[in-house]
């Protein structure tokens, strides 16, 4: 997969990311159904929509976590399923499960995923990526011992480390606070206008809106709303969103 080059954050008009009617079960529960959508490279899609829509599914299925029931991931020109190991090399993930190893200390965790990813230099891009997070006094210290707010930002850091051309991101500004939201959205920031493509679910509005070049609503496992956030006036669609929540 081609890295993205760092000069631009104008958003590339070739389709990076394709989802074609996309579908998961659980049992008899039907967790989507029917998720169509083309991502471009460098775009920053929000994602929101109520408890139980089908959110983390969709992500879980980008990160190769979880195999859809039915329907395709065409990254570029390779379908998900069969390149899931050169995709993965590709991809950063931020979610409730943190992936970090409790008992490695912060540095350590950093240095075992840039040596997974075959990052060279794995001590210098870990120690970079401490600094970007405002980690580095805590490099020593078993992750056990983080605060919420702190972990939180060491996977973060996790993620980035291969420095991905896909960031997938399951709510992550949950228990974090103003400080390390900036240290987040900053990151994002430097992330986007590096032409990464990133696809962000949260259920804060402020944050999500402030970024995204393109806002999502899921609801009952179908995509129900997809516009250019340039196109959006902010109050309406915060209509649009609590009409959604309401209606679940
Ligand atoms: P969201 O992230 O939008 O809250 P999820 O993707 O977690 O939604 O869940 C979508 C639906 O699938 C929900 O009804 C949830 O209960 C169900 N679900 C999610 N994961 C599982 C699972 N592992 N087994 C059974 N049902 C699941
Ligand atoms: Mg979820």
């Amino acid at each position: 997969m081609n890295q993205a080059t760092p000069e631009s954050n104008k958003v590339d008009s070739s389709v990076f990311l394709t989802i074609s009617e996309l579908r998961k079960s659980y049992g008899s529960r039907e967790a989507l159904r029917g998720i169509n959508l083309d991502l471009k490279r460098g775009e920053f899609l929000c994602l929101f929509g109520p408890n139980g829509a089908g959110k983390s599914t969709l992500l879980k299925i980008l990160a190769t976590l979880l195999r859809p029931s039915s329907g395709t991931v065409q990254v570029l020109d390779y379908d998900l399923e069969e390149h899931a190991e050169k995709f993965r090399a590709n991809l950063g993930m931020v979610s409730h499960q943190s992936f970090v190893y409790q008992d490695l200390t912060v540095l350590e965790n950093l240095e075992f995923f840039a040596a997974l990813y075959g990052v060279q230099d794995s001590q210098s891009r870990a120690l970079e990526l401490l600094e970007e997070v405002n980690l580095v006094d805590r490099y020593d210290m078993p992750a056990a011992n983080l605060s919420r707010g702190m972990q939180q930002r060491l996977s973060i850091a996790r993620a980035l480390v291969n420095d991905p051309a896909l960031l997938l991101l399951d709510e992550p500004y949950t228990g974090l606070d103003e400080h390390a939201a900036s240290v987040l959205r900053d990151q994002l920031q430097k992330l986007h206008s590096r032409k990464r493509t990133i696809v962000m679910v949260t259920h804060n509005l402020r944050r999500g809106l402030e970024s995204a070049t393109r806002l999502g609503i899921l609801a009952h496992g179908k995509l129900t709303y997809l516009q250019e956030k340039k196109d959006i006036d902010a109050t309406a669609f915060e209509e649009i969103y609590f009409k959604h929540l309401g209606a679940a």
